[in-house]
């Protein structure tokens, strides 16, 4: 029975990361956008942290790009301040549960939970509701599914890990970034990683140069659906 979940839960992944941009993929979420458009979404996880983050608002607001923060509530809620500064500078805020548990061990309602308080964080600070659900490391199975079709809510994947948490120089994330990218990555980066944050001018700076534009996760999601 598991494995046959965990079959049906790969082949929906494949479908997602590989499929075209139809309603079918419209119904489960996104793990990368449309690869015949030049658009890039940058992505950062496990914030806010107590350090760093002004510094990489600061980097992202230089160069024009408005990126995707995948916020834990319970960091979201004491570094209240941070997370409104990142709103204020007009980049998305998604959800990436409250406590930053592994949710596929959970049963549907702790999942849901988990979501829900994090939303709450947000709605305390008048941010809009979350549409993404980004589970911490990326796991997921069909309770997740099930969780997400209850609230409403799409699966926010990556298809670029630039693994950066792993406190490997800015030099590696560069090169990975600037020799793997493709159309429609959706690159998965962390909060308060300082290579990160030195990192990112020259792959902002280089991409733009190929043609390239950044733009939020929603915005990839929904472009071109009405
Ligand atoms: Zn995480």
């Amino acid at each position: 029975m598991l494995h046959r979940l965990m079959t049906l839960a790969l082949i929906i992944f494949l479908f997602i990361e590989h499929g075209p941009l139809t309603s079918e993929r419209a119904k489960y979420g996104i793990a990368a956008g449309d690869p015949f458009v030049h658009e890039i979404a940058l992505t950062f996880d496990d914030g806010p942290r107590e350090h760093g983050m002004q510094e990489l608002n600061t980097v992202l607001i230089n160069n024009g790009v408005h990126a995707t923060f995948f916020l834990v509530g319970k960091f979201a809620d004491r570094y209240s301040n941070i997370t409104l500064m990142l709103h204020d500078a007009g980049h998305e805020l998604e959800n990436h549960s409250f406590t930053h548990p592994r949710l596929y061990k959970l049963w549907v309602e702790k999942i849901m939970r988990e979501a829900e308080r994090c939303d709450e964080v947000f709605e305390s600070l008048s941010i809009k509701k979350t549409a993404f659900l980004r589970p911490p490391g990326g796991g997921f199975n069909m309770k997740i599914f099930n969780a997400m079709r209850r609230m409403n809510k799409k699966l926010g994947l990556w298809s670029l890990n630039t693994a950066d948490y792993t406190g490997r120089p800015s030099e590696e994330i560069v090169r990975l970034v600037l020799s793997s990218v493709r159309n429609g990555d959706v690159i998965l980066m962390h909060s308060g990683t300082p290579n990160t944050v030195e990192a990112l001018p020259e792959i902002i700076q280089k991409l733009k140069e190929r043609g390239f534009t950044f733009v939020r996760l929603d915005e990839l999601y929904f472009r071109g659906r009405s």
